[in-house]
């Protein structure tokens, strides 16, 4: 019983592995956030620990449901979030679980250690997993979920199976969207439109309220900043730098919807409107339109990713959202 949704080709790999028990001890699961790579990753540590043998994890052996109940002793997730700081995966983050790794599993057959974001982890936790990776103890499997496989040490992946999970069809997230939620057919084609492919990110805004309402926001933002003066705009900056503090991901977010609504402004000028993924302001999106040239917009679109960049390489926020908001002003 696989709670992944999508991926049949993936799916169906990881099954022949693991009816032929040539499961590899390391893997690098990539691809776009929300796409479900922590969920296949949790998978495959029931299908590993499944007492049932006439199925690929049953979802109703005690090994399975204390995995499904997050009770399980042996199953690890490690992420920023969970982290002492927040933002990084550091050695103390990492320490235990890699000191446990050298012990028999607790309660299961195996141990299963699932590291989120992993492109998070400094240099010192990384060469720290490193070691581990390279004299692999045994009945232990590693999951290094994370969307910029680029920023993973070179030694770390040549230690790893690397599986890309991509964006899910439109199709696929209507029909779980409209099977397991009641919606009106509005929202649920809002919805699938914003997940961009994400069942992840659909399913949070689903459960979540939150998660519109951060979005409506961030576009209140965008039309402020389109609407006002540079006074106004260095406002704006002023308080996503302080709000940056509290919250960076709420930051982060903010900048990507605004990314999406320069790539859906692109979109309505030069291609073809059905794939805009702002569907609720098509009206504003193709008014502005009108007001830009296609190098601008492109401009503007590296201007966000290159902030976005920069909060990550920890340059003052301040600085990182003025300038921004200069350049974006500008163009
Ligand atoms: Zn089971």
């Amino acid at each position: 019983m696989w709670n992944t949704i999508g991926h049949e080709k993936l799916i169906n790999h990881l099954e022949q592995v693991i009816a032929a028990g040539r499961i590899s001890h390391a893997y690098i699961f990539y691809g776009p956030e929300h796409v479900g790579k922590t969920t296949c990753a949790l998978d495959l540590a029931r299908a590993v620990n499944c007492t049932n043998q006439t199925t690929i994890s049953c979802g109703e052996c005690q090994q399975c449901l204390r995995i499904i109940k997050e009770m399980h002793a042996d199953i690890h997730v490690v992420s920023p979030e969970r982290s002492d700081n927040k933002t990084s995966i550091g050695i103390s983050d990492i320490r235990d679980v890699l000191h446990s790794s050298n012990m028999k599993p607790y309660e299961g057959s195996y141990r299963v250690t699932i590291i989120d974001e992993a492109e998070c982890m400094t240099e010192e936790a990384s060469n720290a997993l490193l070691k581990t990776l390279e004299e692999p103890p045994d009945q232990n499997l590693f999951f290094l979920i994370t969307s910029q496989e680029s920023k993973l040490l070179s030694t770390i992946k040549s230690r790893c199976q690397l599986l890309y999970f991509s964006n899910i069809t439109k199709d696929i997230i209507r029909e779980y969207l409209s099977s397991n939620y009641s919606l009106d057919p509005q929202k649920l084609e809002l919805i699938t439109s914003l997940s961009r492919g994400r069942l992840g990110w659909a399913i949070r805004a689903m459960r979540d309220e939150a998660v519109l309402n951060s979005r409506a926001t961030s576009l209140e933002l965008f039309w402020e900043l389109h609407r006002n003066g540079l006074d106004s705009g260095f406002s704006i900056s002023e308080n996503m730098a302080s709000d940056y503090f509290k919250n960076p991901k709420s930051i982060f977010n903010t900048l990507e919807h605004w990314h999406t609504l320069f790539r859906d402004i692109m979109i309505v000028k030069h291609v073809d409107n059905i794939y805009v993924h702002n569907i609720d302001v098509y009206e504003q999106i193709e008014e502005m339109s009108k007001k830009y040239l296609i190098n601008n917009l492109i401009d503007n679109i590296s201007l966000i990713l290159n902030a976005s960049d920069q909060l990550k390489a920890n340059v003052i926020p301040r600085l990182v959202l003025d300038n921004l908001v200069l350049k974006l002003h500008k163009n």
